[in-house]
């Protein structure tokens, strides 16, 4: 079933507030079998969207198609949808199987059918052997396995998954995700995955949706968005470690940080911030890009190198976001915080001075065998490296 969300409109209005535009002007088709991730920061408007799609919210503009039915206007308990929440909320009294025929109840399915119909979900989603057990006698994943059997057991046509891994430990939320992978594939059930975590939308979505304050900031492929993002915003709310961000120039067609000259970019003269991401650096004898190294990391075969910049945009702890318009300078503080490279010997704590400090984080092999105190110089991968308008934070393409 294909789902489209036609310049889908949310705002929210209450006496003591302005009004809060919630979900800006959506305009989102998702494939018939696809699972799409809805991503972004809390409060960007992911829980909005998917009440209006499950029509517990009323949009204030815009429609939502289900296929070729416009369901706008349908209640919600008509719409055919199973919806998984993040406190999933299983009947305490119920046996596992008494939860997942629970829906059923009220489309009156035969009592036999239904019992069929039960087994062979909770067989598909991996609790079939569960089935009277009560929900206290049962692990926090096995618990959100029954909530997508009574999800699907009505065979929904869409099925709407808000933070459905949230409450479980690090390692139950790995194994649940490909389970829940595995199911939708299984079932080929239209499927929107609501989460404000990266790297869970980018490992389980056919396509992620990134969203910031109500409006759509990019649609695509989990790589393709990581490779390509559309904007600064994209490309900083994506990646772990996440990608440095430089204030730079273009001069005369090249790519400038500070006075280090990083590559050809043919478009005009301008500042801008450039993107790079933490293994977009390369170890190269020939570069004018030359820092020393502060600290080192290495895990595995990979070194990260923690390497102080003045042009290294100043970390989001030292702004403050209630003075925006009137921004204090910042390298200042940051100089004084940052280690004296003379004195050797002063007491500060690592941690510390990454945070305060004016720091990009690049990986590289650990046959290089960097130290703390080398000095090393860096070519960076074009197809690492982003660059973005300064004002707007929109991608500066080079002219062709
Ligand atoms: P989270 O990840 O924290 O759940 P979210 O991305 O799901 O966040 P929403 O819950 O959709 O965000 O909220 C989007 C915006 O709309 C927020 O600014 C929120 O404060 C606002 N909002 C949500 N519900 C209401 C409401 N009933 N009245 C007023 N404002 C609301």
């Amino acid at each position: 079933m294909e789902i489209t969300l036609q310049n889908l409109t949310k705002v929210f209005q209450s006496k003591k507030e302005d009004e809060v535009v919630a979900v800006d002007n959506l305009d989102i088709v998702i494939p018939s079998g696809k699972l799409y991730g809805l991503l972004g920061p809390s409060g960007c408007g992911k829980s909005t969207t998917l009440f209006m799609i499950c029509g517990l919210l009323k949009p204030t503009e815009g429609r939502i198609f289900f296929g070729n039915e416009d369901v706008t206007p349908v209640p919600p308990e008509e719409r055919g949808i199973g919806l998984v929440f993040q406190n999933y909320a299983l009947y305490p009294h119920m046996t596992v199987k008494q939860n997942i025929m629970f829906p059923l109840e009220n489309i009156k399915m035969d009592k036999k059918e239904g019992l069929k119909k039960a087994q062979d979900i909770a067989d598909l989603v991996g609790i079939g052997h569960l089935m009277n057990r009560k929900p206290a006698q049962l692990s926090g994943g096995q618990q959100q396995r029954v909530a997508i059997a009574r999800a699907l057991v009505k065979s929904p046509r869409v099925l709407l998954l808000d933070e459905p891994l949230s409450n479980l430990d690090a390692r139950l939320r790995l194994q649940t995700r490909e389970e829940i992978k595995r199911i939708q594939r299984e079932t080929g059930i239209t499927t929107i995955f609501v989460t404000h975590d990266q790297e869970e939308a980018m490992s389980i979505s056919d396509e992620i949706v990134v969203l910031d304050e109500g409006v759509t900031q990019q649609v695509g492929r989990p790589q393709e968005v990581y490779n390509k993002p559309n904007n600064l915003f994209v490309a900083k709310f994506l990646g772990t470690p996440p990608i440095n961000i430089f204030d730079g120039r273009i001069e005369d067609g090249r790519l400038i940080i500070g006075d280090a000259n990083i590559g050809k970019f043919e478009a005009p003269d301008q500042e801008v911030t450039i993107g790079i991401r933490p293994e977009g650096f390369k170890i190269a004898e020939r570069s004018s890009f030359q820092v020393d190294v502060e600290f080192v990391e290495t895990i595995g075969r990979d070194t990260t190198l923690i390497i102080e910049h003045p042009n290294v945009e100043t970390p989001e702890s030292f702004e403050d976001p209630e003075d925006d318009e009137d921004k204090v300078d910042t390298s200042a503080i940051a100089d004084e915080f940052a280690p004296d490279t003379d004195d050797k010997d002063m007491d500060f704590t690592p941690k510390q001075s990454i945070r305060s400090a004016k720091t990009f984080r690049a990986i590289v092999d650990a046959d290089y065998g960097v130290e703390p105190g080398d000095t090393v110089k860096f070519s960076v991968k074009p197809h690492k490296m982003h660059v973005f308008n300064k004002e707007t934070g929109e991608l500066v393409k080079p002219d062709a």
